[in-house]
């Protein structure tokens, strides 16, 4: 079959890939415990119901403005006033298919082929591909010390005459880290200086924990949106747990976003209006829910790095926000992939291999499950690789002998 070389170049995505796998064991009746999930596993708030649920039963479901309803953008101008006090124009915000279509269209929007476009290590793993989707070249900085935080010199040595943009996650997916205020004020600064965009994806922004906050790239920018080079995205799957609903948006300057829905219209024409009720239900609801949410995930956490300082040998920086920790394995295995499916095969977990997301040695591990099944993922993986640990297990109901160590 003929297929384009760009589209042969792109990988599966393996975070997909890896929920269709558990749920094809778990359709077998295996007790497969998924610490690999990218979602809470909350009900859908009520108010984005309830508004979805309004916008079906008046049966006029029809196309919509391409750059999001007015009303859905009503409540994101409020909702940047409040979590970022900036004040924007609707013509300064597009909704997207989720943050996931927002990070693709903007990227799309701003590069020429050859076009490079710096990722900091560990990074969430869409964006090199989307970046090569694009015609782009990814620029990959990792950090030399082993931490989860860029200097900002190796970000200043990757940058080329072709250099386009930085994407900046933080809350980082997929180590928990937030990166601090400094760093955030110095890349605004440097590629303001530059004329190197800041792709600030904001996805996690209000899950963080321990009375911290994420520091705003606007706070850094002292020139006004229509000139500035921040580009925030943001969406409702992660902070509402509303990942089926598909609806996230980028602020940036109007030139930009009439050009984003430009792109927009010819290949979407626009998001779904009953999914775009439902985020506006959302985000003008009760937002109790999403510190809730926050502290359960804050809860999973604790609960997360006490099992995982029992193994003698991983090494685990505690996360500040999102629903992930990045835990160093390289003292068992080095090669993450073949340690994420020896554990999936022996102990029922699911984990995604650090090499996923630049940092090879690690796995990623997700708690956003319950706390039964973060407790008991961890104990499996304890078993299944620590030879401290005691050699039989219970695995649903059957009882194994580890005879591996
Ligand atoms: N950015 C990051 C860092 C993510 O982790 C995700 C989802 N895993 C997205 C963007 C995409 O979000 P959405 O579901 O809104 O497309």
């Amino acid at each position: 079959m003929a297929v384009s070389e760009l589209a042969s170049t792109i990988i599966e995505s393996p975070t997909l890939r890896l929920n269709e796998e558990a749920r094809l064991l778990r359709e077998r009746g295996e007790p497969v415990i998924h610490l690999g999930i990218g979602e809470p596993k909350n009900k859908t708030p009520i108010a984005a119901i309830l508004a979805s649920a309004a916008k079906l039963t008046q049966g006029d479901v029809k196309y919509c403005p391409t750059d999001g309803t007015p009303s859905l953008k009503k409540a994101i101008i409020r909702y940047t006033e409040e979590h970022y006090d900036k004040v924007v124009a609707p013509e300064n915000i597009i909704v997207s298919a989720g943050a996931k279509q927002c990070i693709f269209n903007l990227l799309y929007c701003i590069l020429n082929p050859q076009d490079e476009v710096v990722i900091l290590a560990p990074y969430w793993v869409s964006y090199p591909e989307m970046v090569k989707m694009c015609y782009g070249v990814p620029v990959v900085v990792t950090p030399e010390d082993g931490s989860f935080h860029p200097r900002m010199e190796d970000i200043e040595r990757a940058i080329s005459s072709n250099t386009k943009a930085i994407i900046v996650n933080s809350p980082n997916n997929p180590s928990g880290i937030v990166y601090r205020e400094e760093f955030i004020a110095q890349i605004v600064d440097f590629c303001e200086r530059k004329k190197i965009y800041v792709i600030m994806d904001d996805i996690y922004h209000k899950l963080v924990f321990d009375g911290r906050r994420a520091p705003s790239a606007y706070q850094f920018t002292t020139r006004d949106l229509e000139d500035s080079r921040v580009l925030v995205i943001n969406g409702i799957a992660k902070l509402y747990g509303m990942t089926g609903f598909r609806i996230g948006w980028s602020v940036a300057p109007r030139k930009l976003v009439a050009v984003m829905t430009n792109v927009q219209a010819q290949t979407t024409s626009c998001g779904s209006p009953v999914m775009q009720a439902g985020a506006e239900g959302a985000l003008i609801g009760l937002q109790s829910i999403v510190e809730g949410l926050r502290l359960q995930m804050q809860n999973n956490r604790d609960v997360a790095m006490r099992e995982l300082s029992s193994f003698n040998g991983v090494k685990t920086y505690k996360p500040e926000g999102t629903f992930y920790c990045l835990p160093d394995f390289r003292a068992y295995n080095g090669n993450s992939v073949e340690l994420s499916k020896f554990l999936l095969k022996k102990a029922l977990v699911v984990t995604v291999p650090g090499r996923e997301f630049g940092m090879e040695g690690h796995l990623r591990l997700s708690f956003a499950g319950t706390v039964k099944d973060v407790t008991e993922g961890i104990a499996r993986i304890k078993w299944a690789i620590d030879p401290t640990s005691p050699n039989d297990i219970y695995i649903g109901d059957k009882k194994l002998i580890r005879d591996w160590l």
